[in-house]
C-alpha cells in the first residue's frame, strides 16, 4: 500500500512539474513573440504614431534603409501617400515634405513631378553642370548647365534640303532627322530646321543683348542663359513648316504630323502645352529634342516630360 501511495505521489508531482513546464514555455514563446515583434518595423511604425494600414503601405513600398530613415523622423501623414506615388523618389522627401507646406493645391502627384524637376527651387539657383557621359540624353534646363568650353560630339553641318544656311546638328541627329522629314515629306509635310546647334557665345548674345534693352525678367522669359540652352547640347532643334509664311508652326498640318510621328524616330516635343510648370519653359510646338527611339517612345507613353523622365530613370539611380 505505502509503495502504490508513494507511486501516485510522485505520478502526481510529475504531472505538476509538466504542466508547470508547459505553462512557462507557453509564457516563454509568447514573451519570444512579443519580443520579436517589437523588432518588426510595424511595432516600430506604430510607435510613433502610424496607423496600422498607413506602416503597411511604407512596409511595402520602402526598403530597410528607407524605413530606418523614416523612424528617424516625426509622423506625417503625407509620407504613406507620397510614398505610393508612380514617380517618388526617396532621396526627395524633405523636400516634397517642405513644398506640400508651400503649394495650396496640395495635389501630390503635381508636387512629386513639381520637386523631382527642381521646381521646390528658384531657376538658375543650386544648379549643375549637366552630366555630359549622358550624351543624347544629357539635361539640360534652368537647373543644369554647360560650360563655355563644351564641345558637342560630333556636330556637322545641314544639308539645305532639311535646314535653312548655317545650321549644324550632332550626326546621329541628323541621320534621324533626314529619315523623319523623308516620311513627313511622303505625307505631304515639307518640315525644315531653322535653328539647330547654338554655341556659348551665341547664346550670351542672344539672352545679353534682350537684358540690356528689358532686363533680366524679360531676357529670361525670352531666351536661356548661356550655357542653359538645350541648343548648346546639338541634340536640339527649331522646325519650320516651308509653305507656313506666318511662323506659326503650332497651327500647321505639319505640326500635327510631327506630333504624332517623331517619336518614331527619336524626337520628343521637348516643351509641351501645360507643362510650362515642369519645363520652366512656354509651349513651343517647334521645338524637338532628339534622345533616340528608345527613350522617346518611353517619354511618349508615360506622358511625361524629359525633365521628369530623367529625374526618375536617369539621375534617380
Ligand atoms: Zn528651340
Amino acid at each position: 500500500m505505502a509503495k502504490k501511495q508513494k507511486v501516485k505521489k510522485s505520478v502526481k508531482r510529475g504531472m505538476i512539474l509538466i504542466i508547470i513546464l508547459v505553462l512557462l514555455s507557453i509564457l516563454g514563446i509568447k514573451f519570444y513573440n512579443e519580443y520579436l515583434y517589437k523588432q518588426t518595423y510595424e511595432y516600430k511604425l506604430l510607435e510613433i504614431n502610424y496607423s496600422i494600414d498607413e506602416s503597411k503601405i511604407l512596409i511595402d513600398n520602402l526598403n530597410d534603409k528607407e524605413l530606418n530613415n523614416i523612424l528617424g523622423l516625426v509622423y506625417n501623414s503625407n509620407i504613406s501617400k507620397l510614398v505610393t506615388e508612380k514617380y517618388f523618389i526617396f532621396s526627395n522627401l524633405e523636400r516634397y515634405l517642405d513644398f506640400i507646406n508651400k503649394d495650396d493645391s496640395k495635389n501630390l502627384t503635381k508636387i512629386v513631378a513639381m520637386v523631382n524637376v527642381n521646381r521646390d527651387r528658384e531657376y538658375y539657383e543650386d544648379t549643375k553642370k549637366a552630366s555630359l557621359e549622358d550624351y543624347e540624353l544629357m539635361l539640360v534646363n534652368k537647373y543644369n548647365y554647360l560650360e563655355e568650353d563644351y564641345e558637342p560630339k560630333a556636330i556637322t553641318t545641314i544639308p539645305s534640303t532639311y535646314a535653312y544656311e548655317g545650321n549644324k546638328i550632332n550626326e546621329e541627329v541628323l541621320v534621324a532627322f533626314r529619315n523623319l522629314a523623308e516620311e513627313a515629306k511622303i505625307a505631304g509635310h515639307t518640315i525644315l530646321i531653322n535653328s539647330s546647334y547654338r554655341d556659348y557665345n551665341s547664346q550670351k548674345e542672344v539672352w545679353e543683348s534682350r537684358k540690356s534693352l528689358y532686363g533680366t525678367r524679360q531676357a529670361d522669359a525670352y531666351a536661356a542663359r548661356a550655357g542653359y540652352s538645350e541648343h548648346q547640347t546639338g541634340y536640339a532643334i527649331d522646325v519650320a513648316d516651308f509653305y507656313d509664311i506666318n511662323d506659326k508652326f503650332g497651327e500647321t498640318e505639319s505640326f500635327l504630323w510631327m506630333k504624332e510621328n517623331c517619336y518614331s524616330f527619336g524626337f520628343i516635343l521637348r516643351y509641351p502645352e501645360d507643362k510650362e510648370k515642369i519645363t520652366g519653359y512656354s509651349y513651343e510646338p517647334w521645338h524637338y529634342r532628339y534622345v533616340g527611339k528608345e527613350v522617346a517612345e518611353k517619354i511618349k507613353n508615360l506622358e511625361i516630360t524629359f525633365d521628369e523622365y530623367y529625374a526618375y530613370f536617369i539621375a534617380n539611380i
